[in-house]
């Protein structure tokens, strides 16, 4: 018996956005109700449409990767098949970005004549019962479903279906096809690995996202069933064993028994975003408590100062609790991608404005800092120190390794570019929520907001956020509409603002204005078109220190400024990478402003000598301390000039 899942708050299931529950504290608002018009997140979805987007789909085509859909069709393979098992996954994530971007554009004939061809060639290639996927199934390739540790089938799924999730919910009714193609492989699925199916999982979770999300649009219950039962197999040892441990595809520990996430940090992220839409969508409160706590233990030992995650590059993994050395931060862009899946979720239902600040931090320092101002090379791995140049990577390139010094146009492994294209594509999307009392702004960006808020007192609300953010603290929303009766605005002040002030000027009468602390500032009143509320907190920089635990980093300090997290880069040194090495900062001696979002900061560089044996009693060497004031910059604009090194935690001097 097939039943259905319904939406009950004021945003449908078709909402323009990545992540529509049916029920939770907030609703989100999507890409046709907040609109970004200028400004530091402007600049990169221009970039992310003009050059990622072309530049994805080139390489897709050049590394054969969209041609193994061809061949599947040509009914040819394995024979000609190029690429890694999930190969699939990233024409997925490309047309998952192309549907957010056609709805952030509000269409456009070329790019939408590019998606329907990707489709088609997609739906060339799935077979009679619904299976798509070009890497098994033929003679000559294993059998479907034999390899569930490595062969990824369900996780490129998981793929098609955020895809067709975003192409539903950005054009509803299209005619291109793919949600049929989406919907026949999740019923395909529901028979071979429901109650009596196949009863073990994928080794890299994904495919329950694309499921809660596939069962929201479409309101087949049986798809998050699936999802359910996919997310409670996990853990209790259905994968068999490696060399990483089971850890390594959170097969070690069921999930409401997890203290922390653990193992590789895509796939714990990734399964903690679907274990919070089950456990929102089936009201079971004890997994989401599970969750809570885990992200609870994950920020506060396990996160890189820049909100990244991962700091083993063997496995891609979580290192210990205060596991976090800078050199060897793995950071993978598409952890912290995931971690913003999490994270976000965790927000909509619960409202804690913990999940928007880390939110913020991971885009800032993670998502803006993998690809590169021409949008057309990308971190994989995002250290936290770099110890040597290196080489360039050329633009012509596969690079086969994720942790080059500078960005590389495409990996072997390429699932970060095609990730920061669908983010970027969707930012809008998490700018801006609603409930039956009023709007909330979690991030800050130069956009328009045209929405209804929902409840008996409810109606149109329309207003234009200006800010030139993170430049300055000062984020203005200038209301155009409102309902009659009062509504609340709700602005985040972060964490770390000081001395913030929430200001409101009416239209007519004279401008109030009340000191706010961390958290939501609220402003509950009968809004009127031209009232103008203001948020201003200050933005100076500030000497951030590790917990003493987080050994690797203890006794150095790293600056930040707002939301952004700075760096100390070779070129902006005299000596270059060899001064690098030996710097070591003056923290009263302070930080200074400079122009373009830079700082000045006072380092020293401490005298070394080569010796055979780098360890001794005294390592003073016979020359004095040179003094410099340095330039420092954002972290997420290093690597830009050049081969460098860099550092984001700089040692404190010895006195
Ligand atoms: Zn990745």
């Amino acid at each position: 018996m097939s039943t259905t899942i319904s939406n009950t708050s004021t945003h449908t299931a078709l909402s323009m956005a990545p992540v529509v529950p049916t029920t939770g504290a907030l609703s989100p608002l999507g890409l046709d109700e907040v609109r970004i018009t200028d400004g530091f997140w402007a600049d990169r979805q221009r970039v992310n449409g003009a050059a990622t987007l072309p530049h994805v789909e080139h390489w897709l085509e050049r590394e054969g990767w969209l041609r193994n859909f061809d061949l599947a069709a040509a009914g040819t393979l394995p024979e000609g098949r190029r690429g890694r098992e999930f190969a699939d996954s990233e024409v997925y994530k490309y047309l998952e970005a192309v549907a957010w971007e056609l709805g952030r554009l509000g269409g456009d004939d070329a790019l939408e004549s590019r998606f329907r061809s990707v489709v088609d060639r997609v739906a060339g290639a799935q077979e009679a019962d619904g299976y798509v996927n070009t890497r098994f199934g033929r003679p000559g390739q294993g059998e479907r479903w034999s390899d569930l540790e490595w062969g990824h089938e369900l996780y490129c799924l998981g793929h098609l279906f955020q895809a067709a999730v975003a192409r539903e919910r950005t054009s509803p009714g299209a005619d291109d096809g793919l949600l049929g193609i989406a919907t026949r492989a999740a019923d395909l699925i529901c028979e071979v690995f429901g109650t009596d199916g196949i009863q073990s999982v994928c080794g890299h979770a994904e495919v329950e996202i694309g499921l809660a999300e596939l069962a929201r649009v479409t309101g087949e219950s049986r798809y998050l069933d699936l999802a359910s039962l996919f997310v409670e197999r996990r853990g209790t040892g259905v994968l068999a064993d490696i060399e990483y441990g089971r850890a390594y595809f959170q097969d070690d520990v069921p999930i409401r028994e997890a203290e922390a996430l653990r193992g590789h940090a895509v796939r714990a992220n990734y399964l903690a975003a679907g274990a919070t839409d089950i456990a929102v969508e089936q009201g079971d409160t004890g997994l989401l408590e599970a969750l809570r706590g885990q992200w609870d233990r994950t920020i506060a030992r396990r996160t890189y100062l820049t909100g990244g995650q991962g700091s083993h590059h063997q496995d891609e993994a979580f290192g210990e609790d205060f596991e976090l050395p800078s050199d060897r931060a793995y950071s993978e862009t598409c952890a912290g991608i995931a971690s913003i899946m999490f994270s976000w979720r965790l927000l909509l239902e619960d409202r804690d404005v913990r999940y928007a600040d880390h939110i913020e931090r991971v885009l800032y320092n993670v998502v803006a800092t993998s690809p590169s101002a021409a949008g057309t090379a990308f971190f994989y791995a995002n250290t936290l120190h770099q110890r040597t140049p290196g080489e360039s990577s050329p633009d012509d390139e596969v690079s086969p390794r994720a942790s080059s010094s500078e960005r590389a146009p495409w990996f072997d492994v390429s699932c970060c570019p095609p990730n920061v294209a669908r983010t970027l594509a969707s930012l809008a999307a998490f700018v801006a929520t609603s409930d039956d009392h009023g709007v909330q702004i979690h991030q800050f960006a130069s956009a328009t907001i045209d929405t209804t808020i929902g409840g008996a007192h409810g109606g149109r609300f329309r207003a234009e956020l200006v800010t030139d953010y993170p430049r300055s603290g000062v984020v203005s929303l200038r209301i155009l509409e409102a309902p009659r009766d009062a509504v609340t605005v709700s602005i985040r002040v972060p964490s770390w603002a000081d001395d913030a002030r929430l200001s409101v000027t009416p239209a007519s009468g004279a401008e109030e204005t009340q000191d706010v602390a961390p958290g939501y500032a609220d402003l509950a009143r009968v809004f009127a078109a031209g009232d103008v509320v203001e948020l201003s907190f200050g933005m100076r920089p500030r000497v951030t220190h590790p917990d003493p635990r987080v050994d690797a980093i203890r006794g150095a300090v790293a600056i930040e400024r707002g939301p952004e997290v700075y760096c100390v880069e070779s070129v902006d040194l005299p000596g270059g990478d060899e001064t690098l090495a030996r710097i070591e900062i003056v923290p009263d001696a302070g930080v200074e402003e400079a122009a373009d979002g830079r700082l000045t900061v006072a380092l020293r560089a401490r005298p070394v000598v080569d010796a055979a044996w780098p360890y001794a009693e005294r390592f003073d060497a016979p020359r004095d301390v040179e003094s410099f004031t340095a330039t420092i910059a954002p972290y997420h604009s290093w690597a830009e000039r050049g081969p460098s090194t860099m550092r984001v935690w700089i040692p404190t001097t010895r006195s």
